[in-house]
């Protein structure tokens, strides 16, 4: 199995639109892997995770078979996450194909279901379909294995973070939350064997935060811990930082790299790819 970063950052992206922080103008200046775009990833160049407004450009820079992909899943209705007007595109006409040609299926909460349903009736579409995932829930995509897990974030977004397994290999894709509620850990109890890769939410960086929906380093330490007592990680898991805002501490990708380093975590980049 094969992770790619295709996104890496928070709503705003690095560096932010309309900003002039010290963090948005360094990263600008330093180009390379400080420069992230909204968050989206892929697996084994089929299984989309997310789609952002970025989408567009992830295709043209990674080359990315649009016209072949069937299957995204959706973790949360926020637009960093889901562009939905983007579907649009797919109506015949927009994009050409030959017929008979498979929906492009998305997966995810019911606000992310409303949303997408909105531009597929609106647009009397067929070439997209929304289907309805609820924490818990476990369920086969092209011979994936995905279990979904509600995530503690906005919960209009009907938020959820999921694991996706083929082969022994198995990815814990797991922003945008923090710590999760009891019953998501009730599902990683039962899930109960080592996970191959886990993605942390890292959007504050190194900046101390009180507030419930991110994370920081300091949580994923803990949260790293957490997730090795219940038998979900062991010495051999990958642990991947990722979802970064420039708001966060230490937030270009050249000064966070090394103090996540000092704590045995890799840091996620636009492009980084692991064959797990
Ligand atoms: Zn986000
Ligand atoms: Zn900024
Ligand atoms: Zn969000």
């Amino acid at each position: 199995m094969r992770i790619k970063y295709l996104g890496t950052a928070a709503a705003e992206g690095i560096p932010a639109l309309f900003c002039d922080c010290d963090v948005c103008k360094k990263s600008m200046k330093l180009g390379g892997r400080n420069i992230r775009t909204r968050s989206q990833a892929i697996i084994d160049n089929t299984l989309l995770i997310d789609f952002p407004p970025d989408t567009y450009w992830h295709f043209i820079q990674n080359k990315l078979p649009m016209d072949e992909i069937t299957n995204c899943l959706v973790t949360h209705s926020h637009q960093d996450h889901l562009y939905e007007l983007d579907i649009y595109m797919r109506k015949k006409g927009f994009a050409n194909f030959k017929e008979p040609r498979p929906a492009l299926n998305f997966y995810t909460g019911k606000d992310g279901v409303k949303r997408i349903n909105e531009v597929i009736n609106s647009n009397n579409m067929s070439e997209a379909k929304a289907h309805l995932v609820k924490s818990g829930d476990v369920f086969n995509v092209q011979g994936y294995t995905v279990t979904a897990l509600e995530a503690s974030h906005a919960k209009e977004s009907t938020p959820l973070v999921y694991i996706i397994e083929k082969d022994g290999k198995s990815v814990f894709y797991s922003n945008d939350t923090s710590e999760y509620f009891e019953k998501s850990w009730e599902i990683l109890k039962n899930f109960g064997k080592p996970i191959s890769l886990i993605s942390l939410d890292c959007t504050e960086g190194d900046k101390h935060i009180e507030y419930i929906g991110h994370m920081n380093l300091e949580r994923c330490i803990a949260l790293r811990e957490k997730l090795k007592t219940v038998g979900v990680a062991d010495e051999n898991t990958i642990f991947v930082l990722n979802h970064f805002s420039h708001n966060g501490g230490n937030a270009t990708y050249d000064d966070f790299v090394k103090i996540a380093a000092e704590h045995n975590f890799l840091v996620s980049y636009d492009g980084m790819e692991i064959e797990i």
